[in-house]
């Protein structure tokens, strides 16, 4: 495994160019820490997506083979189905995310897409087909249109306001004098959060993948910039299977199927109302966020009114 733990002054532009090579694969993962390379099957050949269905088959992981992390984990994503995975902080919802990029191979069962063992497949094939919205999107010092076009270069221009324009950033871009011209990142304008995650939307529509895996934003949106950018993601699932990995509950309360994980085993599994009425994990998690959230509203109308 290539660990990199050296001082990221050190690496200078060789941090750039691999953080560059990943971008398009999704910011979501912790950078400094990526996997031994993984190599393409002498013969593999590339995916053939018929509909985008995913499957964990009994699906077994381990980072180190001292500590195991996931345990015959299954999985059926069917063609344009809407799946959330929810569970606490470490029990494994990532690394599902990263098992099905292949960033690691898996130590026992099989994951597929449309039938196809996704070590059988080009790793070239697999990233196209899979379209990662991170929390955090990594704008490169360059034009707001390099930006969106990131991976597509040869997108038109048409193309990318189309992306833009579903991704409801548009209108923000065209008020800039400038226009898609105007430079962004570190050394031209500083977008906000929710503007940095629509130029990710805009650049995730533009590749157009089958297969969807969102990163939910926790808490560095504020609620209605959440609600709106909710919004853009819905309707980018549309048509697409999609994996979603959530913290809030109320956004993926609509999902085909909720998926509950503990310490990398899935321990419920189901639609929004049948966990609820199962009264299990999932119905005491909701049951805490509600109140929760009341807490936070009760507050915040509190502060007004004094
Ligand atoms: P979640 O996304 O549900 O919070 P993760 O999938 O990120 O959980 O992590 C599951 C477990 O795997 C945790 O115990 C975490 O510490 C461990 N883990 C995550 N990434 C690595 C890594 N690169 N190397 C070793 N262990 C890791
Ligand atoms: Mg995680």
């Amino acid at each position: 495994m290539i660990q990199i733990t050296m001082p990221l002054g050190f690496l200078g532009t060789v941090y750039r160019e691999i953080r560059q090579a990943l971008v398009d694969m999704g910011e979501m993962f912790d950078l400094l820490h990526q996997p031994a390379e993984i190599t393409d099957d002498p013969d593999a050949k590339p995916l053939v997506v018929t509909g985008g269905a995913l499957r964990f088959e009994a699906v077994d992981f381990a980072y180190s083979p001292e500590r195991p992390i996931l345990h015959a984990v299954s999985l059926d994503v069917a063609a344009g189905q809407k799946v959330a995975l929810v569970g606490p902080s470490g029990s494994g919802k990532s690394t599902i995310g990263r098992l099905m990029f292949r960033f690691y191979e898996v130590t026992g069962g099989r994951i597929t897409i449309d039938g196809q063992d996704i070590r059988k497949v080009t790793q070239e094939s697999l990233h196209e087909a899979i379209g990662v919205v991170p929390q955090d999107t990594v704008l490169f010092n360059d034009t707001i249109r390099y930006n969106i076009a990131y991976g597509r270069s040869d997108a038109s221009q048409a193309e990318i306001e189309t992306a833009a324009q579903a991704a409801k950033i548009h209108e923000f871009v065209m008020s800039l004098p400038e226009g898609y011209d105007t430079q962004v990142g570190e050394r031209g304008l500083k977008l906000s959060g929710g503007e940095k995650q629509r130029v990710g939307i805009a650049r995730t529509l533009l590749k157009n993948p089958p297969i969807l895996l969102l990163d939910e934003a926790t808490s560095a949106l504020d609620t209605q910039t959440e609600r709106d950018i909710q919004e853009s993601l819905d309707a980018m699932g549309e048509g697409r299977t999609v994996i979603v990995i959530a913290h809030r509950l109320s956004t993926i309360a609509d999902a085909d199927r909720i998926v509950v994980l503990e310490k990398g085993v899935i321990v419920e599994e189901g639609s929004h109302e049948a966990l609820l009425a199962r009264g299990g994990r999932y119905a005491a998690m909701w049951a805490a966020q509600k109140a929760e959230e009341e807490a936070e509203e009760h507050a915040a109308s509190g502060s007004e009114a004094a």
